[in-house]
């Protein structure tokens, strides 16, 4: 079988699929869109939260919102009314069970799973040219959503690696109203780590364990942490683990992959999708699939993911240096945050909507003396990475 398509997008995940939906909603102006996929069928993998603020997309899909979450660096916790912005909860399978039945309504649209592209696309005359199995396809334009096979230590500042558990207990644990955002952990020492916990009734929550490290963690390395969280919070009592989750997500990418042909676009987690100070994702890949597909439908031109806005991207960095530096400090640095800090510009903050005068509260609100300590290796840090990139 050969057939040629004017888009042919690799890895069909959250930005993949995303796109395709996007596409999709075009009807008869879609262009002929192929998803080719490794996975066999979509499940219920993970869960995306994001807050309320701006009309976030899929929120009429989401199944819990949370109106509180709570902020414990031991002794102290503090607990903040969200309800104007509430924390929303995602299931992945709504969304995949969405954008599989927007693929099916669109004869253009076509999704091949169970399909593993293993070696990268030929640029040929007749188009991009790709194999996978028996089956040959050509197209026009490629997307590739497909994370790096090998990835090093040294592509991201800091990476974000978390393994939850959903839980099932017997006797009322939990307050599904109010979500825990951090409990930060301070008998670990390689990182900054923190139990993150979303409970949907008094008996069942999905808690993860999650280090930000230079290092990234697999899920053995942070079995044990998650295990003495749980512990500690249903006091030891016996659980049922409805379902695992696990990620390691960059913090900070110091390399983009370089490719110079239009037609060719790496998008998704690893080409700037993942706000670098918290690895967030969902909105983003919302807010530039929707771009891409009218860039498409306009001029049939695949649109890459936007470069960070100025100011915010100088105070990720610096953050992130200054977690890398003193990990210890970042517990009372969030909480100083969340404290000090009038809530929507925090909101604002972590959903990529700050306006100049909201970084400046976020800025005043933090102790000067970490971020002064960690500019010059920051600036140093960008210019060789400016470097390196251009040479
Ligand atoms: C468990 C988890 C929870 C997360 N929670 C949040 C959250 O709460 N909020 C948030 O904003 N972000 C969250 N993220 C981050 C981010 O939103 C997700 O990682 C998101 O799925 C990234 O989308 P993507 O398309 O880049 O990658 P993916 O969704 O992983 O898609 C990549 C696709 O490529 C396919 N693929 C890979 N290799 C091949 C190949 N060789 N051939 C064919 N197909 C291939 C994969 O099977 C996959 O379907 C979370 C991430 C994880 C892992």
């Amino acid at each position: 079988m050969h057939s040629h398509v004017d888009l042919l997008i690799l890895g069909g995940g959250c930005a993949g699929l995303s796109l395709a939906s996007r596409l999709a909603e075009f009807g008869k102006d879609a262009p002929k869109v192929l998803i080719i996929e490794q996975r066999e069928s979509y499940t219920n993998d993970r869960t995306w939260c994001f807050w309320d603020i701006e009309k976030p997309a899929y929120k009429s899909l989401t199944s819990h919102a949370w109106s509180k979450f709570e902020v414990a660096n031991h002794p102290r916790s503090n607990v903040y009314n969200c309800s104007q912005y509430q924390y929303l909860m995602l299931e992945s399978h709504h969304f995949y069970e969405n954008a599989l039945g927007l693929i099916r309504s669109n004869a253009s649209i076509q999704l091949l799973l169970g399909q593993e592209v293993l070696s990268a696309p030929i640029k040929t005359e007749h188009g991009w040219y790709i194999k996978t199995g028996n089956l040959e396809f050509t197209a026009k334009q490629v997307l590739d959503t497909r994370p790096p096979k090998q990835v090093s230590h040294h592509y991201s500042v800091l990476w974000q690696s978390f393994v939850g558990y959903e839980i099932q207990t017997e006797s009322d644990y939990f307050s599904p109203e109010q979500m825990v955002l951090m409990e930060f952990d301070h008998t670990f020492k390689s990182g900054l780590a923190f139990t993150y916990i979303l409970p949907t009734t008094e008996k069942k929550a999905l808690i993860e364990y999650t280090v930000f490290s230079e290092n990234r963690m697999s899920e053995e390395d942070l079995m044990e942490g998650l295990k003495k969280s749980i512990g500690q919070h249903i006091a030891g009592s016996p659980y049922k683990i409805l379902r695992v989750e696990h990620g390691i997500l960059p913090m900070g990418n110091k390399l983009a992959t370089q490719n110079n042909d239009s037609s060719y676009l790496f998008a998704g987690l690893f080409e700037g999708a993942a706000r670098p100070s918290s690895g967030y994702a969902f909105q983003r890949i919302q807010s530039w699939a929707n771009k891409c597909a009218h860039s498409m439908l306009a001029n049939n031109t695949l649109y890459a993911f936007p470069k960070e806005k100025r100011l915010q991207s100088f105070m990720d960095g610096l953050f992130l240096n200054v977690i890398k530096k003193n990990p210890t400090i970042a517990a009372s640095l969030f909480e100083d945050l969340f404290r000090r800090c009038n809530l929507k510009t925090v909101v604002k903050f972590m959903s990529d909507q700050a306006s100049s005068s909201d970084c400046m509260q976020i800025i005043r609100a933090l102790p000067p003396k970490p971020f002064i300590e960690a500019l010059p290796r920051f600036i140093i840090q960008k210019i060789s990475n400016r470097l390196r990139l251009t040479s």
